[in-house]
């Protein structure tokens, strides 16, 4: 009687429709922190630039990419992240919403769990939380721009901010003050002003505040042996162990197996450096 109940109820399966997302297309997905101008505010982030709640959005990301290795490159500023997965990609046969739900969920609570180690002193107020999109791009020169548009505005951003915050924290103006001072300037005048009032030199300043975060994942080289794990941990607070099956493959056959590394660098992404020494990322 129950399974016949079940049958009768079975068809509502029917609703879920399929959500694949196109084969053989570059896919990028985006997390950005739900109202984090306010999160920060109440969690008194140094302004304007907290290096401790860059380094959880840089573990939390990094956690997702030891999870999901079909994630190849991976790029953070303020309160956001975007992830590229290898273009053929078979990940839950590339079902939308099981992407996009599993991942924005693995990083959230990457960001909550480990919360404590960088703010061991600020107490969670409440739940943050993150929105995530995928976009689909259809070649390796619109991924590349997707990434400078990226950095570019990491880049205006901060640059605006540092300014800001010298006029409000320095300067004493209030915040419509700082605003005003700064609207329709133009960069140099930007440059200038951090210059010659505040003996700020904008290219001294740290490269994880002009860059941003870029998460790389690079191949070793290697037999696979399942005590080597130190290469994993370089740069890595959390080193992840073999699995169970990577170990006994390890002791058995020690067959040959490719391994990575995943790096964190502060470094240019819109130049040609970048992607021509990794010619790897936007392969297969
Ligand atoms: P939304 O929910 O629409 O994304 P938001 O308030 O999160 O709204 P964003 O445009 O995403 O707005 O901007 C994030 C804001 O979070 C920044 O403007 C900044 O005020 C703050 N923020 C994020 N990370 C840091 C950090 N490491 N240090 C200082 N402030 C930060
Ligand atoms: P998927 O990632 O595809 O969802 P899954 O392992 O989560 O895989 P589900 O079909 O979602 O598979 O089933 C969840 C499983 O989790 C249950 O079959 C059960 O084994 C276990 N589980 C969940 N909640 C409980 C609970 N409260 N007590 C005991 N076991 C539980
Ligand atoms: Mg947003
Ligand atoms: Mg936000
Ligand atoms: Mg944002
Ligand atoms: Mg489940």
């Amino acid at each position: 009687a129950i399974s016949m109940a079940g049958s009768r109820f079975a068809y509502v399966r029917n609703f879920e429709l399929p959500d694949p997302l196109l084969p053989e297309t570059y896919m990028v997905l985006r997390i950005d922190g739900h109202a984090f101008h306010r999160l920060s505010a109440d969690h008194d982030f140094a302004k304007p630039n907290d290096e401790r709640a860059l380094q959880l959005m840089d573990h939390a990301a990094r956690d997702v990419m030891n999870e999901f290795k079909d994630i190849v490159l991976a790029f953070g500023e303020s309160d956001e992240y975007s992830f590229l997965f290898r273009k053929s990609t078979a990940l839950y046969n590339r079902r939308e919403a099981k992407i996009l739900s599993t991942i924005t969920s693995l990083f959230t609570s990457s960001y909550v769990f480990n919360w404590p180690k960088y703010l061991p002193n600020t107490p969670l107020k409440y739940c943050p939380s993150f929105d995530g999109r995928i976009i689909l791009y259809p070649s390796p020169t619109i991924v590349r721009d997707y990434f400078s548009w990226r950095q570019a505005d990491t880049h205006i951003n901060n640059l605006y901010n540092t300014v800001f915050w010298a006029l409000v924290l320095q300067g004493g103006q209030t915040t419509t003050e700082a605003h005003a001072t700064l609207r329709s300037t133009v960069s140099s005048t930007k440059h200038e002003i951090l210059f010659s009032q505040y003996g700020i030199n904008y290219n001294d300043l740290p490269a994880r505040y002009r860059k941003g975060s870029v998460l790389v994942r690079t191949e070793v080289n290697g037999e696979a042996d399942a005590n080597a794990t130190d290469a994993q941990s370089l740069e890595s607070p959390s080193p992840i162990p073999p699995t169970a099956t990577e170990v006994s493959q390890g002791s058995k056959k020690k067959k040959e197996r490719i391994r990575t590394i995943v790096e964190l660098l502060h470094c240019d992404i819109i130049g040609d450096d970048f992607w021509n020494a990794r010619q790897n990322l936007l392969a297969d």
